[in-house]
């Protein structure tokens, strides 16, 4: 078993730790007051390739391996949770579902656009009454022919307002539940779509979440991804590599809190002594450092069974479950460290605690990641 990176992958990493440090930081605290986007850090992002990772350079990708992509996920969730889902919803959900399940001229069309940065994406899914029970999609796409009519709306859109290009997921047909369901490709600016207003957030605030709304968006059917009926097939299969992401992102949060804590344990004194020669606080360290290692192992594992072509719905939920509950508890240790000073923004350990929780909600909450791992595992 060989656990070292290759030289490309160090490369990568380095360019986002690096860009991290220097792009990502100044201004942090500033953006997530404001909730403000970070559209010049996204531009740059799209210049490093970081926009379309995964996806063949023949469509503008940087033709990476998913091991990059949670390395590079990880380096930038260490400093901006909200910089971090752009270019994990554009990268797994976007450009991965395009890619793999798109007709040749959709890629040509969009995906170009997409990984280069050009434009960015939004996956659309979730619903007021469809959350973790995806299957309840309310917004229709009737078939008329050579289009849909698409109505309805659509709740929490990462991107919602920045994005050009959105998978919309949407019932044609009722009678047959969610083999009735279809994936189309709406663009901002189609006539009827409307972005709705945008979410007041506990974390990854410079993100954009809003709600969008249809009334009667004609699509073209040459828009819908795949064969008909395919769509809720297309939104779990694109959510199981999404996880790996989300599990990157929730791991570099962690990893982010913990350099932060120890850094700080080792140079305020308390009691004659700096705080990290207290046993309190040094196992807290160890502690940490345990769970992020044990973290890292399960994301990267998840990550290689998607590169291997291996079924990686079993490792990527389970990835998640775990990372996202480590940067819960490091983030809230991390405070604790900092004492008075981890309940300031000034110590960014305060935004990384807010930050950590969206990890156990969005691409499938906790509870429905221990959905699939129990029936994956009871299946054997
Ligand atoms: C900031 C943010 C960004 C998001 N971005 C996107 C996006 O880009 N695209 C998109 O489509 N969606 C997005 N979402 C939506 C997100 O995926 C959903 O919020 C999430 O799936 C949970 O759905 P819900 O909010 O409806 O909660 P509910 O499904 O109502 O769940 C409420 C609670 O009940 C639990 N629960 C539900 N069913 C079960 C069950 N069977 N067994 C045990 N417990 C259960 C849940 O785990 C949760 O604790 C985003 C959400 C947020 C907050």
């Amino acid at each position: 078993m060989d656990f070292t990176l290759s030289e490309e992958q160090l490369m990568i990493q380095k360019a986002a730790r690096d860009f991290a440090q220097n792009e990502l930081l100044p201004g942090v605290i500033e953006r997530d007051d404001a909730q403000k986007f970070p559209a010049e850090q996204v531009k740059k992002m799209s210049e490093l390739g970081f926009m379309g990772m995964m996806v063949d350079p023949k469509y503008g990708g940087s033709g990476l391996d998913t091991i990059s992509y949670a390395l590079v996920m990880e380096e930038l969730s260490k400093v901006d949770a909200s910089a971090s889902v752009i270019v994990s919803v554009n990268n797994s959900l976007v450009c991965w579902g395009l890619e793999t399940f798109g007709s040749e001229a959709q890629k040509e069309k969009y995906l170009t656009r997409l990984s280069t940065g050009q434009c960015i994406g939004a996956f659309c899914l979730s619903e007021p009454e469809a959350g973790s029970d995806a299957t309840s999609q309310k917004t229709t796409a009737a078939d008329h022919g050579d289009h849909y009519i698409v109505n309805g709306t659509k709740n929490w859109i990462t991107n919602g307002n920045s994005a050009e290009i959105y998978l919309v997921i949407a019932q044609t047909d009722i009678s047959k539940g969610h083999k009735g369901i279809n994936a189309l490709i709406v663009e901002k600016g189609m006539p009827g779509f409307e972005i709705g207003p945008k979410e007041n957030k506990l974390g990854i605030r410079g993100s954009d979440t809003h709600s969008l709304i249809f009334n009667d968006v004609k699509v073209p059917k040459e828009n819908r991804i795949g064969e008909d009926g395919f769509g809720f097939k297309f939104a779990m299969k694109t959510l199981a590599g999404g996880r790996i992401g989300i599990a990157a992102q929730a791991l570099g949060i962690a990893a982010g809190a913990y350099e932060l804590a120890k850094k700080y344990s080792k140079e305020r004194k308390a009691f004659g002594t700096e705080i990290s020669n207290h046993q309190a606080i040094a196992f807290k360290l160890a502690d940490m450092h345990t769970q992020i290692e044990a973290a890292r192992h399960m994301v990267y594992k998840a990550a290689w069974d998607k590169d291997q072509g291996n079924n990686y719905d079993l490792s990527s939920a389970m990835a998640k479950l775990y990372a996202s509950q480590v940067a819960m508890d490091t983030t809230i240790e991390a405070v604790q460290i900092h004492g008075g000073n981890g309940f300031v923004k000034d110590y960014h350990v305060e935004r990384m605690m807010r930050d950590a929780k969206i990890t156990q909600i969005y691409e499938g909450t906790s509870e429905i990641q221990k959905i699939v791992i129990s029936r994956s595992i009871l299946r054997e």
